[in-house]
């Protein structure tokens, strides 16, 4: 590629340099032939001996080689240059007042002649006046062998200079490629070392560096979560396990084995509800969560989840009340996600409320969202575990919530399940008095 653009380079060059030639040429012999006009014009009257005197002397005094000849109307000449007399070249033939150029061979070089009429006080006189090329021609020559000689020479050096330089700027690739080869799973908080210059390659650098965070944080998050649900599994497994073993050291009672596989039951109920919790964010994690978003009306589902939320909370003498608007309320949703949701919502409320309690549970809708208020008169939520109650495994003040059961993994799916929706969830609360979820839906038209 470098070759061929040289090539043209040289090319459009050498063009150049042969149209200026030509035009210089041009322009000198036309200057010579308009010398002569002008002595033609002062020194015509003067007869044709004088004329030709002063066309002599001039004709010497043109100091680099140019020739003259000049002929009266007859075609008598009245001066040749000795080169013009014996090559005797064959000149075309003009019409009045034209001016002409064209190349020949006078004596053995070449030159350029400007061919050229003139009327000087009625009498009509050719005036050929020649230049010689040879000084351009050479000059263009040398030119040529230039050329020719540069041209390999300049393609070695610009491959030479191209290949030292791309090695050059590939030395940072090659260092990333070294380090981003060692980066594993074991050494993830490791970077890419930033180029100096403010180029490609630092933002290349900085994006690959902003990527592996991210890589990094993600790894951190699953493996957290793999350590927090393996010890969350294995604690009720283990108790199931000893409540067993030591029931069967001896025999029993009829009741007391009653007692025990109620006890154990409960556990496994307990785990397998742990268990399908992990399984949602693990498939929710993996983008398979599947949901089949259709028109659903969320007023009657909320009464369905409140009866069954009233049985919970019946259970415990706290009151629920329900403020729903008297008409239908519209989302797009996943009906088995949606259930979901509000008992989390309602069965935190009721958990985290202490007996003789109460619980209200508001709907309500505007132009384009729907709003859910699940409010308790609880132990509230400190302020300072607001932001992370909604992650997994994130209990807030672990020292009250030991006696209530749970794992930190029901507000981790209703934000799941609300960002799938479209929609937001938050949390306000004021500790030892009570707490409220929020949740905007964005509605359908039904
Ligand atoms: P779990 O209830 O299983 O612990 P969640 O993810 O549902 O897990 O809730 C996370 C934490 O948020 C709970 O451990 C609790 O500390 C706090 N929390 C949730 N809902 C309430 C509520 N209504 N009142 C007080 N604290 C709550």
């Amino acid at each position: 590629m470098l070759g061929l653009t040289f090539v043209a380079f040289f090319w459009i060059c050498d063009l150049g340099f042969r149209h200026s030639i030509e035009t210089t040429v041009n322009d000198s012999s036309r200057t010579n032939l308009d010398t002569v006009r002008r002595l033609l014009a002062n020194t015509a009257s003067q007869g044709d001996e004088s004329l030709r005197a002063e066309l002599r002397d001039l004709s010497n005094l043109w100091a680099n080689g140019a020739l003259l000849e000049v002929a009266d109307a007859k075609g008598t000449w009245l001066f040749r240059s000795p080169q013009f007399l014996r090559a005797s070249p064959s000149l075309p033939q003009l019409a009045a007042s034209d001016i002409a150029f064209f190349t020949t061979n006078l004596d053995s070089s070449q030159y350029r002649v400007a061919l050229g009429l003139v009327e000087v006080a009625g009498a009509r006189f050719e005036i050929h006046a020649a230049v010689p090329t040879e000084p351009f021609d050479q000059a263009l020559d040398r030119f040529r062998i230039i050329e020719k000689e540069a041209l390999p020479l300049l393609v070695l050096l610009a491959s030479l200079l191209g290949y030292w330089l791309s090695g050059k700027s590939l030395q940072p690739v090659n260092r990333i490629i070294q380090t981003a080869e060692q980066i594993g799973a074991q050494n993830l908080s490791r970077r890419l070392e930033v180029p100096e210059p403010r180029d490609e390659l630092r933002r290349l650098t900085e994006t690959l560096n902003a990527m592996l965070a991210r890589i990094e944080a993600s790894f951190q998050r699953i493996t957290q979560f793999t350590a927090d649900a393996s010890h969350d599994l294995r604690t009720p497994v283990a108790m199931i396990r000893t409540t067993a073993e030591i029931a069967l050291r001896r025999s029993r009672k009829a009741e007391e084995y009653r007692d025990v596989l109620s006890r154990i039951l409960l556990t496994s109920v307990e785990t397998s509800g742990l268990l399908e919790n992990l399984l949602t964010l693990a498939r929710a994690d993996a983008g398979a969560a599947g949901l089949e978003m259709l028109p659903l009306d969320l007023n009657a589902h909320l009464r369905r989840a409140q009866e069954q939320g009233a049985v919970l909370a019946a259970g415990k003498s706290l009151s629920i009340t329900l403020r729903t608007p008297d008409m239908p309320v519209w989302i797009r949703a996943d009906e088995i996600a949606i259930h979901r949701l509000l008992l989390i919502l309602i069965d935190n409320a009721v958990k985290y409320t202490p007996p003789g309690g109460h619980c209200e549970i508001a709907l309500s809708q505007n132009q384009d969202h729907a709003h859910l208020a699940v409010k308790d008169s609880g132990i509230g939520i400190p302020e300072s575990d607001l932001d992370f109650i909604f992650e997994r495994f994130r209990r807030a003040d672990r020292a009250r919530s030991r006696e209530t059961p749970g794992a930190g993994l029901g507000l981790a799916i209703a934000r799941w399940i609300t960002q799938m929706h479209g929609g937001t969830i938050t949390a306000e609360s004021t500790l030892g008095m009570g707490s409220v979820f929020h949740i905007h839906l964005p509605i359908t038209a039904a």
